[in-house]
């Protein structure tokens, strides 16, 4: 097995030096183990700012792949059965099943099992839990995105159209921004070449907006905030801009503004409603297969690339999941 180790702990932008590829030899599976081989493996914005906590120097990468059971010693997963799996950045593990979750029974032939790691998976969770039980879109609403043209994004702005909302993104190149506009947002703009964030917001929306899901954070959101409605929703789901910096943030944040347009702001993450995971994820399903949702996926060939795809993402050379494919 090859596995993918964080030497050291990163300081600031992650470097080629952080990471140190082991090659080790599995054990056979034993009584009620099975061994399971990476497909696909997810790079993620968490994964930066988790490492420092959940991790210890030495340990495996962490993150999510969708793998294959090839050796079962254990008659829930028999031999050939695909699971996602919480594995790292590992090519083989034997574990004993938990925290395996099987593919949905009914996953379409013509759909790659990467989305199981994107819009139908994960990402798409967020998306759907921020918008419904986070913001409460509802119908005629305006909704501004960021990072809209990533995994989370890109599925937040589909699911507001398919709910009746005027969506604006923003993203970070002119391809990007053609990107969303195939999506069916609304309006979408390149926020590195826009020149005033103030003037484009709204410009976009000159009423303003309802809700803001926020994946960003920083300097974004401080411009962002003065253009929401009273009584506007703000959905806190990430802040990317800010999981490099080697200072914390301390602000100022505009709460005068949130005051007196009183404001509600809620920080989530999607593992809050796991409850609801397999019938969300047939929800999205349907959408996808009824033409409503659209994904793209962000493939980068080849396990040794998984430190150069990850700080990939991080840099914003993905469209849509970013991805790699053992
Ligand atoms: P993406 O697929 O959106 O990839 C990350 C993107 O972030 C890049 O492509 C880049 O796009 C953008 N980005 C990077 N740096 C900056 C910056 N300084 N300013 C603005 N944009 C930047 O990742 P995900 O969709 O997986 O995640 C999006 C957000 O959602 C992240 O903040 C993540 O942490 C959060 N998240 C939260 C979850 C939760 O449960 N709360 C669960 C999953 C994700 P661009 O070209 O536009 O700059």
């Amino acid at each position: 097995a090859k596995t993918w180790i964080l030497t050291k702990h990163f300081e600031g932008f992650p470097k080629d030096s952080n990471f140190e590829l082991k090659v080790e030899e599995l054990p056979e599976p034993k009584d009620g183990e099975v061994l399971v081989e990476a497909v696909f493996l997810s790079v993620d914005p968490y994964m930066r700012p988790f490492s420092k906590f959940r991790m210890k120097e030495g340990d495996v990468m962490i993150g999510t792949q969708v793998a294959k059971v090839i050796q079962s010693k254990n008659p829930t997963f028999p031999v050939g059965t695909h699971v996602v799996a919480r594995s790292g950045w590992s090519t083989h593990t034997v574990c004993d099943g938990t925290g395996l979750i099987p593919i949905m029974p009914d996953w379409p032939q013509d759909v790659s099992l990467a989305l199981a790691l994107g819009a139908i998976g994960m990402p798409g969770l967020t998306a759907l839990y921020g918008i419904e039980e986070v913001l409460g879109l509802q119908k005629g609403e305006t909704l501004l995105v960021n990072a809209a043209a990533g995994a989370v994004g890109s599925v937040v702005g589909q699911i507001a159209k398919i709910k009746g909302c005027k969506v604006v993104g923003s993203a970070g190149s002119d391809a990007k921004v053609a990107f969303l506009k195939e999506l069916g947002f609304d309006e979408a703009f390149n926020y590195k070449t826009v020149g005033s964030l103030e003037e484009a917001l709204k410009k976009a929306s000159p009423e303003g907006y309802d809700c803001y899901f926020d994946n960003v954070g920083g300097p974004f959101s401080a411009v962002a905030l003065q253009q929401m409605k009273n009584f506007g929703r703000i959905a806190v789901c990430g802040s990317i801009s800010v999981y490099n910096d080697t200072t914390p943030q301390t602000g100022p944040y505009p709460y005068l503004t949130m005051i007196f347009k009183q404001i509600k702001m809620e920080g989530f993450l999607q593992s809050r409603w796991e409850h609801k995971h397999p019938e969300s994820l047939k929800r999205l399903m349907g959408w996808l297969k009824e033409g409503k949702l659209k994904s793209r996926e962000h493939m980068t060939k080849g396990f040794e690339n998984m430190p150069a795809a990850f700080m990939g993402m991080l840099k914003g050379e993905n469209t849509g999941k970013a991805v790699v494919t053992v």
